[in-house]
């Protein structure tokens, strides 16, 4: 597998960063997932534009316009040998002498990888995934995409154990999102989506499926959510730029609705497949 690192192209067992890197010490540091379809990205602009807003939320200067981001990926995307894409991207605040105080002087470090993207399959999609519920114990600036993600590997590990997909997230009552993904709630035939705010992630897959849900006048309300609501809803789902748009069949043991996918979920996904002829 080849990576890109720092400026060069080299195998992945050949990548190397220094431990001072703060990346490494702090976690001080953002990321992004593109999902890449036949080597075209899909909604570049849009993941650039929250790159950018989680380098202005921490503070760190991007190192490439948008332009040069989508020439450079261009050109990444190219030289791997499979279409269909998992593109990761990560940026930190560089290597210098441990200090939790920024750095003077130091360059951020730019690492890509790009695995085969495997999205779920349309028998995946029928059966759907089984979730928890549990409470979200995060920091309170989760709208930074950080590469700082302790609670979110500890909260999708309690899914694991459970025998679960996702573990899905309440603050003080009310849904906020998945371990990694966002969620929505369908009921009497409305799509409920809790609004962007700094409790959770800006899903590129989120703005989309409510973007188009908008454009084809399917009901949708983008409100606080309460956890009665999740627990009766009529469908439930997760969306993610790898996982797409994955019914949630089970919660904490409970069929769902009908405990498969659900006609909304459906519509959704069939309209967000559409965007990667676009
Ligand atoms: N929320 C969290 C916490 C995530 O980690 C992710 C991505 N894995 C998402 C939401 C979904 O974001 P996107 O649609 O941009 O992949």
């Amino acid at each position: 597998m080849t990576v890109y690192l720092n400026g060069d192209y080299l195998p992945l067992s050949e990548a190397r960063v220094p431990v001072l890197d703060r990346g490494f010490i702090f976690g001080d540091g953002i990321y992004e997932v593109v999902p890449v379809y036949g080597r075209k990205p899909l909604r570049l602009a849009q993941h650039l534009a929250r790159l950018q807003n989680s380098c202005d939320a921490i503070r760190l200067s991007n190192p490439h316009t948008a332009e040069q981001w989508t020439a450079l990926i261009g050109d990444f995307i190219a030289r791997q040998d499979f279409a269909d894409q998992n593109l990761y991207l990560h940026l930190t605040r560089g290597v210098a002498k441990r200090d939790h105080a920024f750095p003077k002087d130091a360059a951020p470090t730019v690492f890509m990888m790009a695995n085969p993207l495997v999205t779920p399959s349309a028998e995946q999609f029928e059966a759907g995934v089984s979730a928890i519920t549990t409470t979200d114990n995060r920091w309170l600036r989760c709208d930074i995409k950080s590469i700082a993600l302790l609670a979110n590997v500890l909260l999708r590990q309690l899914a694991v154990e459970a025998g679960a997909a996702e573990a899905i997230l309440f603050r003080d009552g009310h849904l906020t999102e998945g371990a990694a993904s966002n969620i929505f709630v369908a009921k009497h035939g409305v799509i409920l989506a809790p609004p962007r705010d700094h409790l959770l992630l800006p899903g590129i897959t989120y703005d989309a499926v409510i973007e188009l849900a908008r454009a084809h006048d399917v009901p949708l309300e983008v409100r606080t959510i309460s956890e009665a609501e999740v627990r009766s809803a009529d469908e439930l789902w997760l969306t993610s730029s790898t996982k797409e748009v994955l019914p949630i069949t089970q919660l904490d043991g409970k069929a769902v609705g009908s405990g498969r996918a659900g006609p909304l979920a459906r519509r959704m996904l069939a309209l967000y497949q559409s965007l990667k002829q676009t």
